[in-house]
């Protein structure tokens, strides 16, 4: 396949809430800590900054897209056998794919370190940074004072080697918590449109792991729901066509979990399906 075969055809935008069922610690910098402050801070926001029309104060909790995206990668590679075991200095070590073939669902889907070349074609996945919701930032100031938006946990762990007890603490979001996930997946060839079902079977695997750090403690279990889904064909852009609002109620009941539209994928992207078939036809006439 050549590069001649891939060709701009639209971009969908997945809006989803991602909802922390227990705390969660995505690890920030340590810089700018005093000695004797916090071990283990979550990242935050550096200044203030406006998304959809709403502003995020400085200083808040957020979970970086690459975060987001690097779990559902590897949860990806796994489900669908594509990590290579390799012995290393006596260690197994998991080795993610870069085979960059075409047909990989996830060197497409999620992109490939440089290479020269690579028949998998442009990334098609974008994550953005997911900012917590307006009511969840209320609820925070409301819970733990103006400007709180973390909880502190002190856990005391246990050196194998000593016995001793180690106290460290801890920032975590509390659990509850909502964020407002944004991906966007371009497509590039017809078949991509396929592709993304596996974007929802990582989310549900997802939901079944942990996402950030101390999940063996329980730490970032997550849950989405709440999807929006809108198509934006290349003519969206190109001749100010509309833009299609993916109709999420099937058979009288409204999806609202990454299996419920997996399942029913065909039936919810047929319209996708039949716009890009069309815009195909009419440019190969
Ligand atoms: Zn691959």
């Amino acid at each position: 396949m050549n590069n001649l075969a891939f060709k701009f055809l639209g971009k969908l935008l997945i809006e989803a809430d991602l909802k922390c069922i227990t705390a969660l610690h995505i690890g920030g910098t340590q810089e700018g800590y005093e000695i004797g402050g916090m071990d283990n801070p979550v990242i935050k926001t550096a200044t203030r900054i406006e998304v959809n029309g709403f502003t995020i104060p400085a200083d808040c909790p957020y979970i970086p897209g690459s975060s987001l995206k690097g779990k559902m990668r590897s949860l990806l590679e796994w489900a669908l056998g594509r990590v290579k075991i390799d012995k290393e200095g006596g260690n197994y070590r998991g080795k993610l794919c870069e085979c960059g073939e075409g047909d990989c669902p996830v060197c497409v889907t999620f992109g490939v370190s440089a290479k020269t070349e690579v028949k998998a074609g442009p990334t098609r996945l974008t994550v953005l940074d997911a900012f917590p919701t307006e009511e969840t930032i209320k609820s925070w100031e409301s819970d733990m004072g103006e400007g709180i938006f973390t909880e502190i946990k002190t856990e005391n762990y246990i050196d194998r080697l000593s016995s001793q007890a180690n106290p460290r603490s801890m920032e975590r979001v509390p659990a509850g918590s909502v964020f407002k996930t944004r991906m966007i997946y371009t497509l590039y060839r017809d078949t991509d449109i396929d592709m993304l079902k596996n974007i929802f079977l990582a989310m549900e695997i997802l939901e079944d792991s942990t996402l950030g750090g101390s999940g063996s403690r329980g730490s970032g279990r997550v849950e989405f729901g709440n999807f929006d889904i809108r198509f934006r064909s290349k003519l969206y852009y190109t001749e100010n066509a509309p833009e299609l609002s993916v109709n999420l109620n099937v058979d009288g009941k409204k999806l609202n979990s990454s299996r419920e539209i997996k399942e029913t994928f065909d039936k919810v992207f047929g319209e996708v399906k039949k716009i890009i078939k069309d815009i195909n036809q009419s440019e190969n006439v």
